[in-house]
């Protein structure tokens, strides 16, 4: 395979300026043969450091190792043995798997070596009110007819008290509520052909998969802890940093993964925070693992709290637990308390104690510092972002992956892309705090949190006429926003109009047709336990 094919971990279907002129400026390979014809003119980049080996570390290294292989560029991890990972961070959203198969990483192997299980989405528990329960699935809405979208003729018939609830209509979250999970098998015109899935892990197994992967492709791992950085005293650019050992490493291009701190990119280069509290709530969480008490669904559940809320991510063999909430709201002491009266099974370990400040670094690229993971910014962990956009932060690095020169257009962009993501995720999450009907102060003062002005827009278009548009590369698709907005009792006051050009009858036999195709598949498939149970016999 040559080094185009291999660069296939930069093709995803999300990117509309693909085909643009950016895509010409980061084709590495064309850099490679003008560098070769005139080696006065080679700018590429000849050595990176990546900073940390949590999650981003181990993901960017896993990510650039493979999709630079062959450009002769040489990858180095600095990770410190006595500087913990947070550790956390065990649920995921399906485009993990994209990330996997072009690493091209044995799905089953992986699993088998992470303990993971699979996840088809996020029940909601006590979230709208107590005693509430609704399910955010992932996966597309159910099959349009003709020009009409599903949630349009669905929306018809449910305000007509003429349709079941919309979770009847996600193979997900049938699946999901009943315990069954299989991966999509080739059934054309069948749900189980469209089945979308994520997994939950073990975060620190999975950065040490991704370590075992990234040192095979050819990553140096250095064990040290960073004391010092050297910054060039005319353009500002990180020249190298000091370890403790007196060693020092120089790079062109440093990744800084040391988590929240932001070691290269805020104390070093003082690129600034921007605080979103006044939008998302929530700064503190409290995580421990219990024993499991059934076998693991194969979904998030979230259960609201007075100040905050608690989820449970089951893994083989262990549940992970945690609570998040407003330190405004409730005292640690008491958070603990509440963690630990509403575990499942008996905690194993003692419970860690996180503070964050909900928000993001006003510029993820700065000059020759690209930050991932929680040095770029974090939003809270109720939707399972946090890994995503280390993984977007990953290819859009690829995309516009920098030479010597750093490009400012190139920089510009990126930093734009990244703000969008973060944007569009706060607007998701904000969205789950305002719109709903529980007591007590915490959630009040949620209540009267002001939306930001995309996602007012999002939920007037959604309230007039049930229309839910997504913007071109919008990481939650139309059945995420849907869900979750009935599900919190945002109801729109009409349908849209273009639905009475459909036969009411015809609706409703599409309606029915399509719940008894969900209910057959569902009870075709294996548990999510026999399903991991025969995959990873197969495996063996
Ligand atoms: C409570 C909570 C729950 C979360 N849940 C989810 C979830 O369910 N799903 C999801 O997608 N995301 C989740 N996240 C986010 C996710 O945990 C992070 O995005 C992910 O773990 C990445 O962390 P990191 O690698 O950026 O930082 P860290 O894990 O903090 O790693 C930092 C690394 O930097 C190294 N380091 C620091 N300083 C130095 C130094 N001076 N020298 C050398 N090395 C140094 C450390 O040793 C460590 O290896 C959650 C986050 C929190 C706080």
């Amino acid at each position: 395979m040559g080094p185009e094919q291999k660069r296939g971990w930069m093709t995803e279907k999300r990117a509309p300026e693909q085909h643009g002129p950016q895509a010409r400026a980061v084709a590495p390979g064309l850099r490679y043969c003008a560098a070769r014809r005139n080696p006065m003119n080679d700018r590429r980049i000849r050595q990176i450091a990546i900073l940390g080996g949590g999650t981003a570390g181990w993901m960017a290294a896993a990510g650039l190792s493979k999709s630079l292989d062959g450009m002769g560029v040489q990858i180095r991890l600095i990770e410190s043995p006595h500087i913990g990972s947070v550790g956390v961070g065990e649920a995921t959203i399906p485009p993990i798997m994209d990330f996997i198969r072009q690493l091209g990483i044995a799905e089953d192997d992986l699993v088998r070596d992470v303990k993971a299980t699979y996840k088809l989405g996020i029940g909601y528990r006590d979230w709208t009110r107590a005693g509430h329960f609704y399910f955010h699935p992932f996966g597309p809405t159910g099959p349009g007819i003709g020009s009409i979208p599903f949630q349009a003729y669905w929306l018809k018939m449910f305000l007509a008290g003429n349709a079941a609830p919309l979770e009847d209509y996600s193979i997900q979250a049938v699946a999901a509520t009943e315990g069954r999970f299989t991966r999509p098998v080739h059934a054309p015109n069948t749900p189980l052909n469209k089945i979308a899935y994520a997994l939950h892990f073990d975060a620190s197994s999975f950065a040490r998969y991704l370590r075992g992967f990234s040192q095979a492709q050819g990553v140096q791992r250095i064990e040290g802890e960073v004391r010092s950085v050297s910054i060039h005293p005319q353009n500002g650019f990180v020249e190298s940093v000091t370890l403790e050992s007196g060693e020092s490493i120089a790079a062109d291009l440093f990744v800084d993964c040391t988590g929240f701190r932001g070691l290269l990119i805020e104390e070093a280069l003082g690129t600034g925070y921007e605080d979103w509290s006044h939008w998302l709530p929530c700064d503190r969480a409290i995580v421990v693992h219990s024993e499991p008490a059934a076998a693991p669904a194969p979904y998030t559940l979230v259960t609201a709290r007075d100040a905050g809320w608690q989820w449970r991510i089951p893994l083989q063999g262990r549940n992970g637990n945690g609570y998040v909430y407003s330190s405004a709201f409730i005292a640690n002491d008491s958070a603990e308390r509440t963690l630990l009266t509403n575990l499942e099974g008996s905690s194993l370990g003692a419970p860690v104690k996180l503070r964050f400040t909900p928000g993001r670094r006003r510029k993820a690229w700065s000059r020759n510092v690209v930050a991932l993971g929680l040095a770029a910014g974090f939003l809270e962990p109720l939707e399972a972002t946090g890994i995503y956009l280390i993984q977007r932060g990953i290819a859009m690095l690829l995309r516009f992956f920098p030479d010597r020169d750093f490009a400012t257009a190139d920089i510009e962009r990126y930093n734009r892309v990244l703000e969008l993501e973060f944007n569009r995720v706060r607007d998701f999450l904000l969205m789950h705090y305002t719109h709903t009907e529980r007591s007590g102060a915490f959630w009040d003062h949620c209540r009267s949190i002001p939306l930001t002005d995309t996602l007012l827009e999002k939920i007037e278009l959604f309230r007039s006429h049930g229309r839910i548009l997504r913007e071109d590369a919008e990481l939650f698709p139309v059945m995420s926003w849907l869900s979750v907005m009935v599900g919190q009792n945002i109801i729109p006051r009409r349908y849209d109009p273009m639905v009475d050009s459909l036969e009411p009858n015809k609706i409703q036999s599409r309606l029915d047709e399509l719940r008894r195709d969900i209910k057959r598949c569902v009870d075709s498939m294996p548990s999510h336990l026999d399903f991991i149970r025969s995959r990873q016999a197969r495996a063996t």
